[in-house]
């Protein structure tokens, strides 16, 4: 056996005892799965390992519709997130979409210090359009504190983004019971914020997007 399929061996026998376990605990659970997936929520995060979804929440298989990205972003071109929201929305009937950033984001912080880090930076080219939103602001926050600034920003404006697309439109406009949310993970806590950028319906999008633009921007105001 090699040493990489050895190493691999863990993972698969960690999945093992899951399954087992997962089935102890509650019997039929995957045969139950098996019938249907029904989701209430579409979480859109950072590929970072440091934000599992489903285990930030605890919850189980079936329960979280799941699409992430570097950076969280959700971009009007991008048909891989856009065809995850369209499944969730459509199909799933999902009824929160939350759009979910963390602190020290490593896409967000290249994108902030114009780092080069190869192909990737094509794709943060969207955060440092957030940035150029805010230059003027994030200029007066403390230096060590600007990146997680800016990871709130992003959630910000990806979540009116979500709020934008033709999915979450088209749905509203059909009278879909279907909110848009905006967290912060804390990796130094293990704690969700909500920014408060909740909106559930096309005239709401504005206003809780001010609201929330207010809140981050006492949240990181300098110390009087
Ligand atoms: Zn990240």
């Amino acid at each position: 056996m090699t040493t990489s399929t050895h190493e691999l061996q863990d993972l698969l026998d960690n999945n093992k005892r899951w399954a087992a376990e997962t089935e102890a605990q509650e019997p039929g659970f995957f045969s139950r799965l098996l019938q249907q997936q029904t989701p209430q929520y579409l979480w859109i995060g950072c590929a970072d390992s440091r934000v599992p979804a489903n285990e930030l929440v605890d919850l189980l298989p079936g329960d979280l519709f799941v699409h992430r990205n570097v950076a969280n972003v959700v971009v009007h071109s991008d048909l891989n997130c856009l065809s995850v929201m369209q499944f969730a929305v459509d199909h799933l009937k999902v009824r929160h979409i939350i759009v979910v950033g963390h602190s020290n984001c490593g896409g967000v912080k290249a994108a902030l210090l114009d780092m080069r880090v190869g192909l990737v930076e094509n794709w943060i080219r969207h955060v440092q359009d957030v940035r150029h939103m805010h230059s003027d602001w994030l200029a007066t926050v403390a230096e060590s504190r600007r990146v997680d600034a800016l990871c709130e920003l992003n959630v910000l404006e990806q979540a009116r983004n979500a709020c934008h697309t033709t999915v979450v439109q088209d749905a509203w406009a059909r009278g879909q019971e279907v909110v848009v949310h905006g967290w912060v993970y804390g990796l130094h806590n293990g704690l969700l914020e909500d920014l408060s950028i909740t909106a559930g319906s096309a005239a709401e999008v504005d206003p809780a997007y001010r609201r929330a633009l207010t809140k981050v921007k006492t949240r990181f105001a300098p110390a009087a």
